[in-house]
């Protein structure tokens, strides 16, 4: 029996933009009072009308721009209708089948391409609290949180392992903060992932695949991983007790208890048709020009893999150049990339030095690499061959003492000093510089 597991992801990033989404309300709802910062727009009341923000389109088109998806000329708003108490309207704005971005795809280390089948825009709903209040059990509503700015990216199940699935959300995470559009911060709910998982079975009765689950709201990278794990033993287990297989209508909902680490089924999973999308009547179609795409895309910076590799060029380990860019250490990255234009400074050393955290790059940096990497006073092949380097440069001070000036053993001694900045033994130099110029 051969299994293979067939993961794909949806992301929801919330976008850090001054407004929400549709109205003038401040998008920054964090730890803010329940309720306040709230209109007609966002609440849902009747009557009141959506105005795009250019500000979080250019985000999204960003995402997209930044996972090499094609950016539709022609897009449009759609409304998802759904019940839930948090959604005021009735319904979510979001995009159905003309998303503003699609058919991209991301690179993981190993070459394998994973692919982007949409980036498309939508908003938040609102909070639900549930709590006690006089004995009695309610759940309050908080609506600070409706309407802020959503981007959704919707992989392709291209993913065979939860560790490809980690790659592939770290490499996601770390592209949204560089682009600055999010600090996708997980723990404040700024970036939430949802797995899509099922198995493919192969044994002597052919391919099988099992029911498609959807793992609601993570956020965490181990949380994701662990829940793809159990899933992927749960559906083996499933299918072979069962031999359910999947079809059109078996998808369903599941969520993750990360105290017990299972999946817990929630609800069969509603399909497209259930939410009767269609176009929102509010708000017109977008037509995007090729002239405002390039400008979005000229304002994008070094992505990280192009950051990681353009410091590989200048002889940094990948190691040490995947920490420096995962940790956004601009300085650093800065000092090795103007560095590497003097030929005394090893892009590689001085990489390492700053990643094990020998070397302060907010200090004077050549002081620290000079003083970390002089020679070594008993290292006396590396003291010979600069001796010798000093002989074989000054030919006119080697007639010279050949005539028999032997005083000139001080010019050398006092070259290899200056090269060694100092640190090695006069003694020992001039042993060197005695026995080389007779040799
Ligand atoms: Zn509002
Ligand atoms: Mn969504």
């Amino acid at each position: 029996m051969k299994i293979t597991p067939l993961i794909g992801l949806e992301v929801h990033v919330e976008l850090e933009t001054k407004s929400k989404m549709f109205c003038g309300c401040p998008a920054d709802h964090f730890g803010k009072a329940p309720n306040t910062q709230t209109c007609p727009v966002c609440l849902g009341l009747p009557g009141a009308l959506p105005v795009p923000n250019k500000k979080a389109v250019e985000s999204c088109l960003k995402i997209g721009l930044a996972l090499n998806c094609s950016i539709n000329r022609l897009s449009k708003f759609d409304r998802k209708q759904y019940f839930y108490p948090d959604l005021a309207k009735g319904y979510q704005i979001s995009q159905y089948d003309q998303p503003f971005c699609s058919e991209g795809f991301l690179n993981l280390d190993s070459g394998k391409k994973i692919g982007i089948e949409r980036v498309h825009q939508e908003e938040d709903t609102g909070k639900l609290q549930h709590t006690v209040l006089n004995g009695k059990k309610i759940t309050l509503v908080d609506f600070n949180r409706s309407g802020v700015p959503l981007v959704e990216i919707v992989s392709k199940p291209d993913m065979a392992s939860s560790a490809e699935a980690k790659e592939y959300l770290k490499k996601i995470h770390e592209i949204i903060r560089t682009i600055g559009v999010s600090s996708a911060d997980m723990e404040k709910g700024q970036m939430r992932l949802e797995p899509t998982i099922n198995v493919c079975i192969e044994n002597e009765g052919g391919i099988h695949y099992t029911p498609l689950v959807e793992i609601k709201n993570i956020n965490s990278f181990n949380f994701a991983v662990q829940a793809i794990e159990f899933e992927i033993k749960r559906q083996v287990e499933e299918y072979e007790n069962t031999g359910t297989e999947k079809s059109l209508t078996n998808k369903t909902t599941r969520g993750y208890d990360s105290v017990k680490k299972v999946t817990f089924l929630q609800r069969t999973k509603e399909e497209a048709k259930d939410y009767r999308y269609f176009p929102e009547p509010d708000i017109p179609p977008f037509i995007i020009e090729d002239d405002f795409v390039e400008k979005i895309r000229k304002e994008l910076p070094l992505l990280p893999d192009q950051e990681i590799s353009s410091l590989e060029k200048l002889g940094v380990e990948k190691k040490d150049a995947k920490v420096l860019v995962s940790t956004q250490n601009r300085l650093a990255i800065q000092i090795i990339h103007d560095y590497s234009r003097d030929d005394r400074v090893d892009p590689r050393k001085l990489a390492s030095l700053i990643v094990n955290g020998k070397l302060d790059p907010s200090k004077d940096t050549k002081a620290q690499y000079d003083s970390l990497t002089k020679v070594g006073i008993t290292d006396k092949s590396v003291l010979t061959a600069i001796v010798q380097k000093i002989i074989d440069t000054n030919p006119n001070v080697v007639a010279e003492y050949k005539k028999g000036k032997t005083n000139v053993v001080g010019f050398f001694i006092g070259q290899a000093m200056k090269e060694t900045k100092g640190t090695a033994s006069p003694l020992i130099l001039s042993e060197l510089v005695t026995k080389l110029l007779n040799s």
